[in-house]
């Protein structure tokens, strides 16, 4: 839901480099342009079977969960999607940053059979010097033979092509919790905007069935993207992960000025709602001065109604040990109550015009 367009955004829309600086633009598949600077735009345009010389989009999403109850307001379907710009640290959802569908390895599924490595046609499943297995290079064109063989299932396809139209028809099964859970739809990833054209039509078509649609950004995209995404979006979450721009980049591996720039033109251009939603990382931004400042921003932008504390969640541990991963954040503790209350009334004290929660142990 947009009011106006910017000048700004139509001269960042498209802009297709041939920067390299994407490690996944060496092997783009079909369907994705190489937008430069670490970016990756997926969104294949394909012919509607319905509707005669329409397009419908497609794009690479992961699954959708059911009964969300902390990403938008009332119960909602939660679709997750591939791509994130971002590189966070104590990223929690590792499998959703690359852009493309691919296979995932469960060291602690794996019952080291070596079959797999016999299936692959291409010979690039590797066994290590003591004859377990030691991963895959990434030329893997998904053919699904390694997977066939695997009868513990550790290893898994993680991300699948989809069109618009289908992706729509996955999320009406939940209808129920749009009428009667006063719920909606929430766009989620790895980061909906990654994949503006896909999110877009998506979200259109919910909102065109009556469906109340959100999504959850970091906003490190071109303003010509997040607004081609929020012109169907009602209510917006996004992250602010530090105020410090050289502190944010340490943490995500990119600074916080395009964020910030963004939000402070959806204040003028949106029509929605925007809650903005702090991970609490120990020692990265949990401090009051970040908390604070984090506040007196948000106090400045009308659109903004809440701020909501994440606290720390240390469940990913598991996923990381399974994938046979060192978590850059294993030992690490999650915020104490009283600390979360402390911040917790560094925010409602700030200007006093939001709400603010702080949701689980999870984000
Ligand atoms: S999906 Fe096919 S190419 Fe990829 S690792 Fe498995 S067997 Fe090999
Ligand atoms: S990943 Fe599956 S098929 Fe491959 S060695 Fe492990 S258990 Fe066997």
């Amino acid at each position: 839901m947009i009011k106006t367009k910017d000048s700004s955004a139509n001269a960042s829309n498209g802009t297709i480099g041939a920067s390299m600086s994407n490690p996944y633009c060496a092997k783009l598949k079909s369907g994705f342009t190489c937008l430069g600077g670490g970016r990756v735009r997926y969104g294949r345009q394909v012919a509607s079977p319905h509707k005669k010389g329409d397009k419908m989009v497609s794009g690479i999403v992961k699954n959708i969960e059911e009964n969300a109850v902390h990403d938008g307001s009332g119960i909602r379907a939660l679709g997750f999607m591939k791509g994130c710009i971002m590189h966070c640290r104590w990223c929690q959802n590792p499998e959703l940053i690359r852009p493309d569908p691919e296979i995932w390895y469960n060291k602690v599924l794996c019952k080291e059979c070596g079959k797999c490595v016999e299936a692959c046609p291409l010979g690039i499943l590797t066994l290590d010097v003591n004859n377990k297995f030691a991963g895959h290079k990434d030329e893997c064109n998904l053919c699904g033979e390694c997977l066939k063989v695997c009868d513990p299932g550790a290893l898994s396809l993680v991300g699948e092509e989809i069109t618009s139209d289908e992706w729509v028809k996955h999320f009406m099964r939940y209808s129920l919790y749009f009428n009667h859970g006063k719920g909606g739809v929430t766009l989620s990833g790895g980061d909906p905007i990654y994949q503006p054209e896909f999110s877009a039509e998506v979200l259109r078509q919910l909102q065109e069935k009556g469906v109340h649609t959100t999504i959850e950004s970091a906003l490190h995209y071109p303003y010509a993207d997040v607004l081609k995404v929020l012109s169907h979006c009602d209510t917006l979450i996004a992250d602010i992960k530090h105020m410090n721009s050289e502190k944010h980049k340490w943490g995500t591996g990119v600074g916080n000025k395009l964020i910030l720039e963004n939000f402070k033109k959806l204040d003028r251009d949106f029509e929605g709602e925007i809650h903005i939603h702090i991970p609490l990382v120990p020692g990265f931004n949990d401090d009051d001065e970040n908390i604070r400042r984090t506040a007196d921003f948000a106090c400045m932008l009308d659109k903004v109604v809440g701020i909501d504390l994440l606290p720390f969640n240390t469940l990913p541990v598991a996923k990381f040990e399974a994938l046979g991963v060192d978590w850059e954040y294993k030992g690490v503790e999650m915020q104490s109550k009283e600390r979360l209350k402390e911040l917790f009334e560094i925010v409602t004290s700030s200007c006093g015009k939001f709400s603010c929660t702080t949701i689980g142990g999870l984000w």
